[in-house]
């Protein structure tokens, strides 16, 4: 067998849990992905029902028998770990461990967070707080092969995390998490990194090599933006019809120092052809 240095980068989508979580490995296995992404609970909510011995067991087995690998759990959307309010600080440091521990009973391979909105205060000081709430939420956890994945932001707001820069600085501050990074093409686009030419590309993966590290992108984030460049509007699009477009987002598929991370798509769900065709793109970027 050829022996190739760049092996063919796994790719997946994000897959709902209606049916429970361990449908959605199910329905990535079925659909020919390698990896998945899934909420471990309802996202827009605080309350999360907490996972039964039966629950982790099923999800386990099937994660055996689908082999679907790596798994990714997305954090819930109200986790705010740059919060300047206290109560939302501490409603958040509570609510992102509950997370990590639902994650390592899982066993699943990353966990993936955005840094947060330092509304209230500055990116300085949002940077910052958010380093102490990833320290403070994982104090005392063993936390096995789980790692967390810092995501880029739009800079939507006063979210923080839209510069490769701020990742670094928490990366930096929580020492002993060994964070990697997830890395969202159309938040990049909008927060004003312009992807559309390959010498725009390669500025990027230059940035990111000084910065976090290729090698620390885990998962990229696989998405078209429905929003202009430099935008900073957080709106995820169909691959090859939002302003990066196709040729683009080929050559990010292709990137050598990208192929090891897990492409997962989170493209809308409006249409589930949509999804297929989304996913036969992502598919024939790395195949071809
Ligand atoms: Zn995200
Ligand atoms: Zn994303």
């Amino acid at each position: 067998m050829k022996k190739s240095n760049n092996p063919r980068p796994r790719v997946g989508f994000h897959a709902p849990i209606k049916g429970g979580l361990h449908e959605a490995l199910i329905v990535a296995k079925d659909t020919g992905c390698d990896t998945v992404q899934i909420f471990s609970r309802n996202p827009r909510g605080w309350m999360a029902k907490p996972l039964t011995e039966s629950d982790i067991a099923t999800f386990r087995k099937t994660r055996r028998l689908t082999k679907i690998r790596p798994v990714l759990v997305h954090c819930n959307y109200l986790v705010n770990l740059a919060a300047a309010d206290e109560l939302m600080l501490e409603k958040s440091r509570a609510s992102f461990r509950e997370e990590v521990e639902r994650a390592i009973l899982l066993g699943v391979d990353y966990l993936v967070v955005h840094p947060g909105s330092a509304r209230g205060s500055c990116e300085a000081e949002g940077i910052t707080t958010c380093s102490a709430s990833l320290n403070a939420a994982c104090r005392g956890l063993e936390m096995g092969k789980l790692r967390i994945l810092l995501e880029n932001t739009a800079g939507q707001g006063e979210c923080i995390g839209h510069r490769f820069e701020h990742l670094r600085e928490i990366m930096d501050a929580c020492p002993t998490l060994k964070l990697g990074v997830c890395f969202d093409t159309a938040h990049a686009f909008t927060a004003g990194y312009d992807i559309r030419e390959d010498d725009g590309l390669q500025a990027l993966i230059q940035k990111i090599e000084s910065t976090v590290k290729t090698k620390n992108v885990r998962a990229i984030h696989f998405n078209d933006s429905r929003a202009v460049y430099n935008s900073r509007v957080d709106r995820h699009w169909h691959i090859g019809q939002g302003h990066i477009g196709e040729d683009a987002l080929r050559r990010v598929a292709q990137h050598p120092r990208l192929a090891h991370a897990a492409f997962i798509l989170e493209t809308p769900y409006d249409d589930p052809r949509a999804d297929l065709q989304n996913l036969n793109m992502l598919k024939s970027f790395v195949s071809s």
